[in-house]
């Protein structure tokens, strides 16, 4: 194991594995949980950390794993120019507390290949809408690398953000259905000052992009506003949300639905709970972003 100061980098299953058999032998009658779990791709922004101080806060030990996962990428998309500053995510692990950092590479990971790989499939009921629709095998491929994620870490908590709202629903279903023996904890998103949903893929907006950006959770605050305060039904408060994003014509809408919170079923009636979600590729970027609607 690799240390630099007070953080170790784990590259092998094997390793990590005795890791944590190490810290739960250690923790023995301990309140807090003993392993909290935040799964990345590195890039690392504050809505990041806010997962890792969560994480810090209520377990003894934090592992972040860092790895651009190859399988839930489609061929067009970004795998290889995604960003990989790992000394930089290191340093800012080191300081937001985490202690261990999970760094495997594709071949550690994917021993027989990533195509020949036992895989799990989240139900369709979750990844036949939103973007599921243009990102085919994604979830599968989210899925699959999260629960091989928990068979080497073996978590007692694990943190996931809420701006990406549907991989949280597969992840929760997942862990529901196989009945794993981890605590998934949703984080709210963490936003720039001027209301646009932290991404590592921001980084690729230009200038004017950026400036653009924020007009997606806008437009999520109009829907929520006009539907809360009675103005309009869901129904036409989506359609005007789409026709206000359909007038710029850098912004090519893929979705701006409402769904259960829980089912992600596609709503035809304001409810509550309930999330308005959002998908738009602002020149070459795919940007995501959604509301929770709680009473
Ligand atoms: P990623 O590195 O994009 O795979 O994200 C790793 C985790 O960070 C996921 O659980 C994301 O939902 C979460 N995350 C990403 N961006 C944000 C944000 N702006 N606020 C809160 N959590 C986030």
């Amino acid at each position: 194991m690799k240390s630099t100061t007070e953080i170790a980098v784990v590259k092998s299953i094997a390793e990590m594995r005795d890791w944590q058999k190490h810290i739960k032998a250690q923790a023995a009658g301990e309140q807090k949980p003993a392993i909290g779990f935040v799964p990345t791709m590195g890039a690392l922004h504050e809505g990041h950390l806010s997962l890792i101080r969560r994480a810090v806060k209520e377990c003894r030990h934090v592992v972040v794993s860092i790895f651009v996962n190859p399988m839930q990428f489609g061929p067009q998309e970004d795998f290889d120019k995604y960003p990989r500053p790992f000394e930089k995510d290191l340093e800012l692990c080191r300081q937001a507390g985490a202690e261990v950092i999970f760094h495997p590479s594709a071949q550690e990971f994917y021993k027989n290949g990533r195509d020949s790989s036992t895989k799990v499939i989240p139900p369709e009921e979750l990844t036949n809408r939103l973007c599921g629709l243009s990102r085919s095998g994604h979830f599968t491929g989210v899925a699959t690398v999260v629960l091989k994620l928990f068979s080497a870490v073996l978590p007692d908590k694990a943190y996931f953000g809420e701006k990406d709202y549907q991989q949280l629903c597969v992840i929760k279903r997942m862990v529901d259905d196989l009945n794993l023996p981890v605590a998934v904890e949703p984080v709210p998103t963490i936003r720039e000052a001027d209301g646009l949903a932290m991404s590592s893929r921001n980084v690729y907006l230009t200038a004017d992009e950026r400036r653009r950006a924020p007009e997606l959770y806008r437009t999520l605050c109009t829907v929520r506003e006009e539907v809360t305060a009675g103005r309009a039904s869901l129904s036409d408060a989506l359609k005007m949300g789409r026709e206000r994003l359909s007038r710029i014509p850098e912004f090519s809408l893929q979705y701006l639905e409402a769904c259960d919170a829980e089912s992600l079923e596609v709503l035809k009636e304001a409810k509550q709970p309930m999330v308005i979600l959002i998908a738009a590729k602002l020149g070459n970027v795919r940007l995501i972003d959604n509301l929770v609607v709680r009473s």
